[in-house]
């Protein structure tokens, strides 16, 4: 079993501590054949800059990674982006046209965000850090609009992968595989941020969505250290070919 790809990847352009090139040199040092350089969308550029200045900016990554491909010729990079979901209604923070012209379409529910309304930011951002935390009856009501929020995206949206589902954003598993199934949109296992449990993943492959396993690298060495993951299909047996990174 062995991974050929990381597609979930941080530079400079959001918060990730290193180039473009960094992440590519690193990515072939592991043996990989596939990178994605998805930096966080503009929507929380405001917040710490965290996301990319403006949407123009993934195009801009875009024509720097076009430059590196002919140096880098062992390796795929790909030019996407990590969107964030901006309201209930599963508007992302990079418009069509721009998305048209990326390779990697991430999109994932993030806390740090720039709400579309006021309504949104309490459903999004509120709910989550603070009712979630001291109403325990509402968590099943927060938990269903969050789902919403990634359901209506995928019917907007032409989304690669869905990242860290679950993370700091509680969501329905089963109802989230279900419609990533029929939207052939990929969950992501990521090993990042220390959330992810087994039950998610068997849970979810029991509907039959494919899944990613990704670094979420914001530091060089980071990209392609997906071993977490990696043993943790093997520990719960997901077949290899439900994962669309391994070989
Ligand atoms: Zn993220
Ligand atoms: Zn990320």
């Amino acid at each position: 079993m062995k991974v050929f790809a990381d597609y979930h990847t941080h530079t400079r352009y959001s918060h990730g501590k290193g180039t473009i090139e960094d992440n590519v040199k690193a990515a072939i040092a592991r043996g990989l054949t596939q990178i994605g350089i998805t930096d966080h969308g503009p929507a929380s550029y405001s917040l710490h800059r965290l996301g990319v200045k403006n949407p123009e900016k993934l195009l801009d990554i875009k024509a720097e990674i076009n430059r590196l491909q002919r140096h880098y010729p062992q390796i795929e990079i790909l030019a996407g982006v990590e969107a964030n979901v901006i309201s209930i209604d599963g508007t992302i923070d990079v418009p069509y046209k721009i998305l048209q012209k990326l390779d990697k379409i991430l999109v994932g529910l993030h806390l740090m965000i720039i709400p579309k309304s006021f309504s949104d930011g309490k459903r999004l951002i509120y709910d989550n850090i603070i009712r979630y935390k001291f109403h325990k009856h509402d968590r099943e009501e927060i938990r269903y609009y969050n789902t919403l929020a990634l359901l209506n995206a995928l019917k907007r949206y032409p989304i690669d992968i869905i990242t860290h589902p679950g993370y700091r954003l509680d969501i329905d598993t089963v109802e989230l595989a279900r419609a990533c199934k029929k939207a052939k949109t990929a969950l992501e296992i990521n090993v990042s941020h220390g959330y992810l449990t087994e039950e998610f993943v068997k849970t979810a492959a029991k509907e039959g969505v494919k899944f990613v396993i990704s670094s979420d690298a914001h530091r060089p060495e980071d990209v392609g250290r997906l071993s977490v993951g990696i043993d943790l299909v093997k520990r719960i047996g997901l077949p290899k070919e439900q994962v669309l990174n391994l070989q």
